[in-house]
């Protein structure tokens, strides 16, 4: 899997950091959460591609996470997509697709599916899982995490030889966890496979306090990508607009025994977010800004 930022900025852009979006590329697809204003460049300097399998997850309606939604519609039809979309989101986000597809002309459509969403499973594809659960921000507002469903363990070619299993599809069947017959013999899969490996996690929390659920959410994940809009001194702000601190979101991803947090949504009125950092990494090491087309390559 792949996960790359393509706006790390909160409320409104900066020269840096455009306004929210985050994409995470996996064998199914993409999966998007979030489409902030000027999203469609970022996607575009990706290369992310236009015509994939792609769902787009909203947090909330707030300007800052939806209006880059028609924009990037536009552009993906101009590119000649032909793929359906799925858009899921809280109440409205229904609305909001319905009537900017009637007043905007795009210029040939591909299908467009906005579903209402609230807490529980959102989406299951053959490679991944999406969940959501309310977060605490004041307007209804959703965090999502992306489960990778298990892989198959490994195949372990000496061992099937040894069986006197043929190479080819009998090697494949095993492959995929089913017994296969050699001759009067039937083999079980386990005896050349390894034990299945787990899928990873991505927790996705933006434009909320810290909050129980989320950390529910979360728990686990390999990758917390979390609102850390303000520093501590701003720590009132944050409450009141329904924000958290650097170090809140530090304390989540200690909680939820998260492995790795990125910092997002951080606040335009930060030039050097440095200290943002600092306050964070003093209780949870493993925390990183996350930065505008910064892309990971999750093992
Ligand atoms: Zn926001
Ligand atoms: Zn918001």
């Amino acid at each position: 899997m792949r996960a790359t930022f393509l706006g790390t900025g909160g409320s409104v852009p900066t020269k840096k950091r455009n306004l929210p979006s985050f994409v995470v590329r996996t064998d199914g697809g993409l999966a998007m959460f979030d489409c902030g204003e000027g999203t469609q460049k970022q996607f575009l300097i990706a290369k992310l591609g236009f015509n994939r399998e792609m769902k787009i997850l909203v947090s909330h309606m707030h300007a800052d996470h939806v209006l880059g939604i028609p924009g990037l519609l536009h552009s993906m039809s101009f590119m000649g997509r032909s793929r359906g979309l799925e858009i899921y989101g809280p109440p409205g986000i229904r609305e909001f697709v319905k009537c900017t597809a009637e007043t905007v002309r795009y210029r040939s459509m591909f299908p467009v599916r906005a579903v209402e969403v609230r807490a529980g499973t959102i989406a299951r594809t053959d490679s991944y899982t999406i969940n959501a659960s309310w977060a605490d921000h004041g307007v209804p507002c959703l965090a999502y995490t992306l489960v990778e469903n298990d892989k198959p363990g490994r195949f372990y070619p000496g061992k099937a030889r040894k069986l006197g299993i043929p190479k080819g599809p009998l090697w494949k069947t095993l492959q995929m966890g089913k017994p296969v017959r050699v001759g009067r013999k039937t083999i079980d899969a386990s005896r050349v496979v390894g034990p299945p490996r787990k899928g990873l996690k991505i927790t996705y929390a933006v434009d909320t306090r810290p909050c129980k659920r989320v950390v529910q959410l979360a728990l686990g994940s390999d990758l917390l990508v979390h609102d850390g809009m303000f520093d501590s001194s701003a720590s009132e702000r944050a409450r009141e607009y329904g924000h958290s601190t650097a170090a809140e979101a530090a304390r989540v991803a200690k909680r939820s025994r998260s492995k790795n947090l990125a910092l997002t949504h951080l606040s335009a009125i930060y030039d050097d977010t440095r200290q943002l950092l600092d306050e964070a990494k003093k209780l949870f090491p493993r925390t990183f800004l996350a930065e505008d087309l910064q892309s990971l390559e999750l093992p």
